[in-house]
């Protein structure tokens, strides 16, 4: 059982004031392997004072000295990348594509954001105006627990470049993660204060920071509802907010598309992590001309999708990471038969032979209509529903009635045409031939899927503000 009863604030690792605890779990086998001391508004304020008191001398000190930081960050936080990936694979069960992924994200992050740094122009003249691009105050972070270590790093990267000090309430569900992740970045030896993290539930800690007077900035990554919440209770103090929240992403397939080749990738944008991915490809558009093979070439990619134990290198799809979030996946999975869907592969309840674990089985409806509950909600798990359409325009009106807009995906042979549908979709990325991640691009969602852009010079700016001086 790992006990983690501290927080990081100004540099060290002090107990908590706020008692209460809440229980963490190795979802595949449903043992209760911690528990994580939850902080109260007393810890919140205990570290935004810490940032508070580090804020004047962090934000003079130059881009190199801070370059050299991300750095000292980046080579930290990799050389924990095995007990990181270790942590990830216990406490949340995600496949080993992902934790490859995001344990060597979690310290390329910081080197991502020095190279930002090198280039960014702080100051520059504009008519008879000096303009210089200031740290916006004192910045809070919230995080979701499907990508806890990566996003603590990115915003703790970009506070770090934008020359401002940082409170960080990760998710309490991630708090082993976490606690593996803070051995690093302490070794790094930024100043006291510069970063601080207090575990929490968010309607304690998450919202003590949302409302907190003192901070200017709060970049949140989680779902459309919680946004809302903070984006209300940050209006008080007219916060500068960035937020990254859900999708139900479309995948385009177009007719020229090669099926067999894109079978199986349209598998793995809507099974990615699980299911438990923000930019999951989770209604696959297909013509009505050739939907008879496209669900012929799903049902045979999906039957070699291998659903369990995270820890077997061949399975792709993990455990969902509560009790709570099976039974939320069950109920859609419901609903889509309810709602008239077909099942083409997939069903109620665990994978075959399965006895244990939060494990669910991987699903595709055929028949889904984009008016149906499945196809609008985010369902977060590996639930996928195939709509069908006519043409060209009709693909790109069912891809952009959604209230989401944070990625896409096309598929076709002919990449002058996939780009020009890619052109038509409101998303804030579109990805096109499953074409690999860009590190230094914006990130972030059109309508509800957010506000603002986070990563590369988009990601920084949304931590500065121009200031104008006038000769
Ligand atoms: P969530 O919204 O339930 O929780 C996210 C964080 O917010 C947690 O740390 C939680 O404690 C905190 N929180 C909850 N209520 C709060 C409140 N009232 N005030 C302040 N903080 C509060 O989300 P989740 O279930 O942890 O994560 C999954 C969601 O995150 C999905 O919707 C997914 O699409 C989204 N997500 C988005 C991105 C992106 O970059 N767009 C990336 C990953 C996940």
């Amino acid at each position: 059982m790992k006990i983690i009863d501290t927080h990081y604030i100004d540099g060290r690792f002090i107990a908590s004031h706020g008692t209460d605890e809440a229980p963490l779990f190795n979802p595949a086998t449903e043992e209760q392997i911690g528990t994580v001391r939850l902080g109260d508004g007393e810890d919140v304020n205990r570290a935004v004072a810490a940032a508070r008191r580090a804020f004047p001398d962090f934000s003079r000190t130059t881009p190199t000295e801070r370059i050299a930081m991300l750095e000292r960050l980046s080579a930290s936080v990799s050389a924990r990348g095995d007990a990181l990936a270790e942590a990830m694979r216990e406490e949340y069960g995600a496949p080993a594509s992902f934790i490859d992924f995001a344990a060597h994200r979690a310290g390329s992050v910081f080197l991502d954001m020095a190279k930002t740094l090198a280039d960014y122009p702080f100051r520059r003249t504009i008519g008879r105006a000096e303009v210089e691009m200031r740290p916006s105050g004192i910045a809070a972070a919230i995080m979701p627990w499907n990508s806890n270590a990566g996003f603590i790093c990115a915003k703790i990267a970009t506070a770090v470049a934008a020359g401002t000090t940082i409170v960080i309430k990760p998710s309490e569900m991630s708090a082993i993660q976490t606690q593996v992740l803070l051995g690093a970045l302490h070794e790094a030896g930024l100043p006291d204060g510069v970063f601080n993290i207090v575990n929490g539930l968010g309607a304690v800690a998450g919202a003590a920071l949302s409302a907190h007077r003192d901070i200017a900035k709060m970049s949140f990554t989680g779902s459309t509802a919680t946004g809302r919440a903070i984006l209300t209770a940050a209006a008080g103090t007219m916060k500068r907010v960035t937020l990254e929240l859900g999708g139900k992403s479309p995948s385009i397939v177009l007719p020229d598309a090669d099926l067999a080749l894109v079978a199986p990738q349209l598998l793995m944008a809507g099974f990615a992590n699980s299911g438990q991915a923000c930019v999951a490809g989770t209604r696959i558009l297909a013509p009505e001309s050739r939907m008879a093979e496209v669900l012929d070439h799903l049902a045979a990619a999906v039957a070699t999708v291998k659903a369990g134990d995270p820890r077997d290198r061949a399975v792709q799809i993990g455990p969902m990471v509560s009790a709570r979030q099976w039974e939320r996946v069950q109920s859609y999975i419901r609903l889509g038969q309810e709602e008239g869907a077909t099942l083409l592969a997939g069903g109620e309840g665990r994978p075959e032979g399965v006895e244990r674990g939060w494990f669910v089985r991987p699903t595709i409806f055929t028949g889904v209509r984009n008016d149906m509950r499945i196809a609008r909600e985010e369902i977060f798990g590996p639930v996928l529903s195939v709509i069908a359409y006519r043409d060209e325009d009709h693909a790109v009106e069912i891809a952009n009635d959604t209230d989401y807009g944070l990625q896409a995906y096309v598929f076709g042979a002919d990449v002058e045409r996939a780009r020009t549908v890619a052109n038509r979709i409101e998303a804030g990325r579109v990805v096109i031939n499953g074409a690999p991640h860009e590190p230094l691009a914006p990130f972030g969602g059109f309508k509800q899927s957010g506000i603002g852009r986070e990563f590369g010079v988009f990601g920084l700016e949304a931590f500065l503000e121009p200031r104008s001086v006038l000769l």
